[in-house]
């Protein structure tokens, strides 16, 4: 059911000294999200002129929910946590404490350079002032993304936050309790029953009670990723998180029952999530193979993950080496990335390219997705070779905030009127002359 490309030999070298080649050969989703911008114009034009009126037609059509608010009750803030599962709950808190000491360590402390005698450049971080966080709620449910979200817009100090998640018919139009009680837990109380396009759009341009937001940060599919890249500039955007890969550099010393397993988790996300095994070992690719069929037929997820692992974007990938394999996901630049080798950190160090990555045998992707401390909003489809996951950063700007003293300026200023009749630009020249008779410094 997998499909395999196999890079041995002298065919397989000509396209492992080809990036391009590379990366044309190695499976990948279709998730065309220009394309996917028709559809989604008229949904963002809707909501921008008409507002609530629009979300609740364009939920109604996606979601199948009448909404009669689009903003969530305080108190169903609190009775999702109220009943929520003391067992979830305390699963919950761990993650969000795991996240918040891995974010608080992210923070940025302000930056002062003596560029020369009186002059200084400082660096300052601010953060964005209010950011619209988008929670998945369509195929599976995501209360671990609320805390991937709002752990490191917090601790980069955001004070205006807002979720939006979909509406679930069987929760009475609510996003899933489970949501909510993360909502809770985290203090967020300003929570929207809106998903998809029409969410990003409310974010981008207020809607009632929602005020437009500076940001929005948060995984979701096609409709959410193309909302994004169109509403860009309006907004800021984090990366177009869509849908979610796996892949595995392994060789002979890694259990295929494990391998196995961990391809399974990624895909049971979604019909387009990409599983890539990438091996030395014609072993081990068989055996995972059969394990794939064994651990599928008992998953809960059955066709979701049969569709992902038969679809293009998955596959096993034979390579004569590990050196080999390395170029493949540099290639492919996952967003997840595990190494099963024998000295797993010292490949894992080699890894240029990747969302994130997973050493050894006992750091499997799910670990990553709730509890490692680690942000699970990472960059999919390649983007990895440019972007990074989630982090506090994100919810930073940096200011530069120049200062300097007339003797700092006058020692420059020679090269300042230089630059400035290079490019043409006089104007430039005048501004610092003006300062000094109009004449340079000598
Ligand atoms: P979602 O919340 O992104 O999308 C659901 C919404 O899509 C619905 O509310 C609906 O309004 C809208 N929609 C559905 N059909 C539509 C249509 N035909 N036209 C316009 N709008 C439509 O939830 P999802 O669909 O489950 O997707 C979540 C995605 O997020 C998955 O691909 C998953 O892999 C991914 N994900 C990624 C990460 C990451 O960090 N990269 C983390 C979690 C989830």
């Amino acid at each position: 059911m997998i499909s395999r490309i196999d890079l041995r030999g002298a065919a397989g070298r000509a396209v492992l000294d080809s990036p391009a080649a590379l990366r044309d050969v190695m499976p990948r989703a279709e998730f065309d999200v220009e394309a996917a911008l028709e559809k989604v114009r008229p949904i963002c034009d809707d909501v921008r002129h008409r507002g609530v009126e629009a979300l609740i037609e364009i939920t109604e059509r996606f979601d199948g929910v009448r909404l009669t608010d689009i903003r969530v009750p305080t108190e169903a803030i609190d009775r999702a946590l109220a009943e929520l599962d003391p067992k979830v709950r305390a699963a919950l808190e761990e993650t969000i404490r795991r996240a918040r000491i891995v974010h608080r360590d992210q923070r940025r402390t302000d930056v002062t350079t003596q560029v020369a005698p009186g002059g200084t450049v400082t660096e300052r971080w601010l953060p964005v002032e209010r950011v619209g966080l988008y929670v998945p709620g369509g195929l599976a449910v995501y209360p671990s993304s609320v805390v991937m979200n709002v752990v490191p817009a917090q601790e980069a100090g955001v004070t205006s936050l807002a979720v939006s998640s979909p509406p679930q018919s069987e929760f009475g139009g609510l996003p899933h309790p489970t949501i909510l009680a993360a909502c809770a837990l985290l203090g967020v109380d300003e929570v929207y029953a809106v998903g998809g396009a029409q969410a990003i759009a409310m974010f981008a341009y207020g809607a009632g009670s929602c005020d437009p937001v500076n940001l929005v940060t948060g995984p979701g599919n096609i409709y959410v990723a193309s909302a994004k890249r169109l509403l860009k500039g309006r907004i800021g955007i984090d990366s177009e998180a869509g849908p979610t890969e796996i892949a595995v550099l392994a060789d002979a010393t890694a259990d295929p029952v494990h391998v196995a397993s961990d391809l399974i988790s990624q895909a049971e996300h979604d019909t387009l999530a990409a599983s890539v095994l990438v091996t030395d070992s014609p072993e081990l690719a068989d055996a995972v193979e059969a394990e794939l069929k064994a651990q599928v037929a008992a998953t809960k997820h059955v066709e979701r993950v049969t569709t992902a692992l038969g679809g293009r974007q998955s596959g096993l990938v034979l390579v004569d080496s590990v050196d080999d394999g390395l170029k493949v996901v540099d290639a492919y630049a996952a967003e997840h990335l595990e190494i099963q080798t024998a000295d797993a950190s010292a490949v894992a160090a080699r890894v240029r390219n990747a969302g994130a990555i997973f050493v050894g045998p006992w750091a499997p992707v799910s670990l990553g997705d709730y509890c490692a401390g680690s942000n699970h909003v990472l960059p999919t489809g390649g983007c990895a070779c440019h972007s990074s996951g989630l982090s506090v950063q994100s919810f930073l700007r940096g200011i530069h905030v120049i200062d300097y003293s007339e003797s700092a300026l006058a020692e420059v200023a020679h090269h300042v009127v230089t630059l400035a009749e290079a490019e043409d630009l006089p104007g430039h020249g005048a501004a610092i002359k003006a300062r000094f008779g109009w004449a340079v410094p000598e």
